[in-house]
């Protein structure tokens, strides 16, 4: 059989530990006998990202930039233990908000949906993605403990000095105080990448906020999305069948609770960290989470959800088996080759990360699995596979569809 050319390269953003021994099993066996793989390799292994001052990752985020497609495997964001296990000259930041802030972009974070890890919510039937604005609010605070009896203000120094003030509270004792802040700019990118997505994917787009008591902070959110909706996207959400849906937060979350899925939910920064935690611990498992970074001018990066897996990669190089799960790594290069074949109009592409996909669940649910899924699946009589016996086993079903 004749491998699939392709003409844009993708780039390919490599990792660190467990993922990097994936990374190229992966390669090796799913990917490299069908296509005629075209990448820009950037190793954003800790020790190349030390070598170079962290500018691969810079570079990365440039060529992504330029090409519109990245897939990246997991990496170390180094904390006190890894400057010395890996001998750095600094504690380089993390490559993924290095990425983000370059990009710009919005994560949107879906389950792989397999018959035999069933969610622990019965009624949802279909994935739930989650939109997380990644900017401002409680994570950009500045915060006072307020020691004792006075007056806390709110005040804007405009450029020309003009001030607005508002009193917050009169303390009569001790308390504490939060300023929090989004931008405009950062909420329209935010709005743009979720109805974009929702084009993209064929979902519909619900969004939340606490907008009836948050009267401006709030309601500024739901007020963007709304103009934004009504300028730029009502029609063509019409001709593509799907819907923009406002509510309030905690509307929503009932909602959601008593939905089938098959949605995008897009949650202000907060509301998205707490509720990607709970959606995707109650689809089953991080290793069966798809992950990918969407800018606003239309630049996507695919990954994994999950870290490097350290505790496997130190039982690997022990020289014990390990049975570390590449779904999200397989389907990080299943979503970006999809993209490539899309904005390049290479069909057999397409059909290639369809058809991987496929045959990755249905390794799964013929059965066939790595410890983490064995431990939760319904399936009865699991075989229990080896990181590398997975991957083959995946290959003999995409060989077999
Ligand atoms: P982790 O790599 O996600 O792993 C945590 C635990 O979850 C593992 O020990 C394992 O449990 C389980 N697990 C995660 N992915 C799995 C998979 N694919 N197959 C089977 N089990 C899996 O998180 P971490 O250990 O906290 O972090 C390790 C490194 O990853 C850190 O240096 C961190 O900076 C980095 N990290 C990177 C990213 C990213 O690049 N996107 C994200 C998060 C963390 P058991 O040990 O019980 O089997
Ligand atoms: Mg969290």
């Amino acid at each position: 059989m004749e491998k699939i050319k392709m003409t844009t390269p993708l780039v390919e953003m490599d990792g660190d530990e467990m993922t990097r021994i994936l990374w190229r099993m992966i390669k090796e066996e799913l990917l490299l006998p069908y296509i005629d793989l075209k990448t820009e390799y950037y190793d954003l292994g800790l020790e190349h990202r030390n070598e170079t001052d962290d500018q691969v990752t810079l570079d990365s985020a440039e060529a992504t930039k330029k090409y519109g497609v990245a897939v990246k495997c997991a990496t170390i964001t180094p904390n006190a233990a890894r400057m010395t296990e890996y001998n750095l000259k600094e504690m380089w930041r993390s490559p993924n908000g290095t990425i983000r802030a370059a990009l710009d972009g919005t994560v949107f974070r879906a389950p792989i949906v397999v018959k035999g890890i069933e969610p622990c919510v019965r009624n949802w039937e279909k994935p739930i993605t989650l939109a997380r604005h990644a900017y401002g609010d409680v994570y950009k605070n500045t915060e006072i403990k307020v020691p004792g009896p006075g007056k806390a203000e709110l005040v804007f120094t405009a450029q020309d000095g003009t001030q607005i003030r508002e009193t917050i509270h009169n303390f009569t004792g001790s308390g504490i105080l939060q300023g929090i802040h989004n931008t405009d700019e950062s909420i329209t990118s935010f709005a743009k990448a979720c109805f974009n997505f929702a084009l993209d994917t064929k979902q519909d787009l619900w969004f939340a906020t606490k907008d009836t008591i948050s009267k401006k902070y709030d309601h500024n959110f739901k007020d963007i999305f709304q103009e934004i909706y009504e300028t730029s996207y009502k029609e063509k959400f019409e001709a593509a069948g799907i819907e923009y849906f406002y509510t309030l937060i905690d509307d929503a979350v009932a909602r959601v609770m008593k939905a089938k899925g098959g949605f995008i939910w897009a949650c202000k920064n907060y509301d998205g960290d707490v509720m990607s935690d709970m959606v995707s611990s109650a689809f089953g498992s991080l290793a069966m989470m798809t992950s990918v970074l969407v800018s606003p001018s239309g630049v996507y990066e695919y990954e994994a959800a999950h870290g490097t897996v350290q505790r496997h990669y130190y039982k690997h190089l022990q020289g014990e088996e390990t049975s570390t799960n590449s779904v999200a790594t397989i389907f990080a290069w299943t979503g970006a080759l999809r993209k490539r074949g899309e904005l390049d109009g290479i069909e057999e592409l397409m059909i290639f990360a369809d058809k991987l996909e496929k045959a990755t669940v249905k390794t799964i649910e013929e059965g066939k699995m790595t410890k983490d899924l064995a431990l939760i699946t319904s399936l009865k009589d699991v075989t229990v596979l080896n990181s590398e016996d997975f991957i083959k086993a995946v290959r003999v079903t995409f060989e077999s569809l």
